[in-house]
């Protein structure tokens, strides 16, 4: 199966590092016009240094006005990636109002924001699109001290779910990927203690976390063409985690 990009322009959050970071530069190599935003100029420096043609943008996503000015002139987009997130984890009795509108304003209201200002223009020029949110099998699992980052993920995919009911008239398709751990930074937050890895891996009928690529791999499906009767749908990338 073959996946082009070509003639199709793409935006990325959280493509300084991680899952985000192989997504915008897989999209490039595909043909796509790719924009990346993120919050850390010199990870945007190394990302171009890399793929020179990448369209960099720096702003901080929890904030609303900021990301409405740095997108004003990002142009007509046919594909968005909501990958940006961050991960504190608290045990539950411990949960600070900080923290939950941060996790809340990442890793939900931007996903949203970003995402009315792709499908807008999306819909006004009539073209279609495609949308993929980055979520996690931690939105329909419950995992110790994860309560804030499991409730942020349980509600972007109803996010979701709503976008793609809303914007499949527009023929704009919204999908997530739901990866298990993969040990990018965030990953190693939670899961870099190896009796807590094993504790997780033993649970996965694969045996393994997941590689950033199984996870950009879903991404490009899920944008592609190849999944053009894909519609609300959440992909677990997660070795068969969340089915036993
Ligand atoms: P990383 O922490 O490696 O990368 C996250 C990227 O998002 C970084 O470039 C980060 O920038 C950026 N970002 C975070 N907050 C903001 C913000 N406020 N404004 C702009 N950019 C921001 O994470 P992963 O690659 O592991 O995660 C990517 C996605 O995958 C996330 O949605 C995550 O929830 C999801 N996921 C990850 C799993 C894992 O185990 N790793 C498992 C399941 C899902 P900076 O570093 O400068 O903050």
């Amino acid at each position: 199966m073959e996946i082009t990009f070509k003639g199709k322009r793409a935006l990325v959050t959280g493509a300084g590092k991680g899952i985000g970071r192989a997504t915008a530069l897989a999209l490039a190599r595909l043909g796509a016009e790719v924009t990346a935003v993120t919050r850390t100029k010199s990870d945007l420096d190394d990302l171009l240094f890399e793929c020179p043609s990448i369209n960099p943008v720096c702003v901080d996503l929890s904030d609303w006005d900021a990301t409405e000015d740095a997108l004003r002139n990002v142009g007509p987009l046919d594909l968005l990636v909501n990958n940006a997130a961050c991960a504190k984890l608290q045990p539950f009795l411990e949960v600070t109002p900080d923290q939950f509108d941060m996790s809340f304003s990442v890793n939900v209201k931007a996903a949203l924001h970003v995402a009315q200002i792709a499908a807008r223009g999306m819909k006004a020029r009539g073209t279609g699109g495609s949308i993929v949110n980055v979520s996690s099998q931690a939105s329909q699992c419950a995992l110790k001290d994860h309560a804030v980052y499991c409730a942020t993920k349980g509600a972007l995919d109803m996010l979701t779910r709503v976008m793609a009911l809303e914007l499949g008239p527009h023929q704009i398709r919204v999908n997530s990927v739901n990866p298990t751990v993969v040990m990018t930074e965030m990953g190693k937050i939670g899961w870099s203690n190896p009796e807590k890895a094993r504790s997780m891996t033993s649970r996965i009928p694969l045996g393994r976390f997941a590689e950033v690529e199984d996870v950009v791999n879903s991404i490009l499906f899920l944008l592609s063409d190849k999944s053009a009767m894909t519609n609300g749908v959440m992909l677990p990338v997660d070795g068969g985690f969340l089915s036993c």
